[in-house]
Formats: structure tokens, sequence, C-alpha cells
């Protein structure tokens, strides 16, 4: 298989983004860019970007644009991305952060968007038993912990509760996703670039599901993107 994909997964939170683009990055060998895994390493380092997206994030709201779309476009712009592509996962949130994205990749812009589709319901029951590794973002839950104790398996760090998985974080969590993400799925969908993927069931058969659908989209490319 050749690597390389330029991808976007949407979807709640809880909806399985983060296992399912962990699984997406090393089946296409593509960096994996979640930018609230980026946001938390800076709000650990206490770099000036982390303290100012710290109150944001604590609140359960959107960091301001002004902070985030430098980080992202930095990011995108380093030689790994450029050559293999990437997996987009918890950007772009807001129609202005897509626009903003659209620039970014121009001419060539993502292959394919996924939106992984799950109940509330659902959702809200694996927010309440979700854990993180503090160092590396692995994801865990209380009925799928790390081998030993709460030590990471992937990094050896520490997997805790994240501070944003309370009720009333929570709560306001999705009600952006509604009010915000929820026309980013339309849009895509009037570009042509929109596949919905079942995130129900075991992770192994929501893989699936996705490599499926990116295969039937994906240009692969040697040599990267112009
Ligand atoms: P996540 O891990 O994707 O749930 O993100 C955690 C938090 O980081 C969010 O609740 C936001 O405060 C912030 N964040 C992550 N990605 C974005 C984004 N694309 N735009 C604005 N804020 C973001």
């Amino acid at each position: 298989m050749i690597p390389g994909a330029r991808l976007i997964v949407l979807g709640k939170q809880g909806a399985g983004k983060g296992t399912q683009c962990v699984r997406l990055s090393r089946h296409y060998v593509i960096p994996h860019i979640a930018t609230g895994d980026m946001l938390r390493a800076a709000v650990k380092k206490r770099t000036r970007l982390g303290e100012e997206a710290r109150r944001y994030m604590d609140a359960g709201e959107l960091v301001p644009d002004e902070v985030l779309l430098q980080m992202v476009s930095d990011r995108l712009d380093q030689d790994d991305t450029k050559e293999r592509g990437f997996v987009l996962d918890g950007f772009p949130r807001t129609v202005h952060q897509a626009e903003a994205l659209d620039l970014i990749l121009e001419p060539a812009g993502v292959d394919l968007v996924v939106n992984l589709v799950v109940s509330t319901q659902i959702v809200l029951r694996r927010l309440a038993s979700r854990r993180v590794c503090m160092d590396c973002g692995a994801n865990y839950s209380v009925s799928a912990p790390p081998r030993i104790g709460w030590i990471c398996d992937v990094c050896g760090g520490e997997v805790v509760q994240r501070e944003d998985d309370t009720e009333g974080a929570i709560k306001r969590r999705l009600d952006l996703y509604e009010k915000q993400t929820a026309p980013l799925v339309a849009r895509y969908r009037r570009l042509g670039k929109l596949a919905a993927v079942r995130g129900d069931g075991p992770a192994d058969a929501v893989t699936e599901r996705l490599v499926k659908a990116v295969d039937e989209r994906r240009v692969p490319r040697a040599g990267g993107w112009p």
C-alpha cells in the first residue's frame, strides 16, 4: 500500500474520534493532528498559548481562532504532513475554521471528511467512563483500562479523567457541537467530500468501515501534495 491520505474526522465528543484517528494514522502512516491534544500539551508546559487556552478549555468553550489557527497552520507546514498527509481530529470545529483550512491546504484540499455518527446516549455513557493519558493523549475507559494501574501502555504517562469531562462541561461541549460543528457536515456534503460512517459497535468494526470509506476516496501520492 502506498502511504498517505489527507483526512478530517468529524463527530461529537465521545464518538470515538481519538481512538479511530490513531488507528487511521497507523494504517495510512500519516501524522495524527489533534488540536485538543496540542492545546493540552501547551497547558501542561505552561506556554503563553497554553495559559491563554486553559480558561476556555476548562469551561468547555472553543479557544479563539487567533490562538488556534497559527498553531494548526504551523503544524500543517511541516515536512511529514506535506509529504504523507494527515488525519485532523478536533479541527475544523466551525465554518470559519473550515474556510481558513481551505486556504491553508490550497490547491490540493482534503481527500475525505468522515462524519463518525454515534447517538447522544452512547456518547454520554462513553464520556463518563473515558480516561486519557496526560502525556500522549492515548484513550482508555473504566471498562478498558491500561494493563498496569492507571499508567499509559503507550508512553508510561499518568492516565486520568479529563478536567473537562465533568457533566456541565460535557453538556456545554455537546451544545456547542450542535450549533457550531454540525453545520460543517452540511458544508462538506455540499462540496462532495463527506462520508458518514457509523461509530457504534466494537472499535475494530468501526476501523474497518472507516478504512473502506477512505480507500474509496483516497488519492495516494508518493512525493506529497502541491
Ligand atoms: P478535544 O480534545 O478535541 O475535545 O478538545 C478539548 C478542548 O480544546 C475543547 O473543548 C476546546 O476548548 C479546545 N479545542 C480543541 N480543538 C479546538 C478547535 N478546533 N477550536 C477551538 N477550540 C478547540
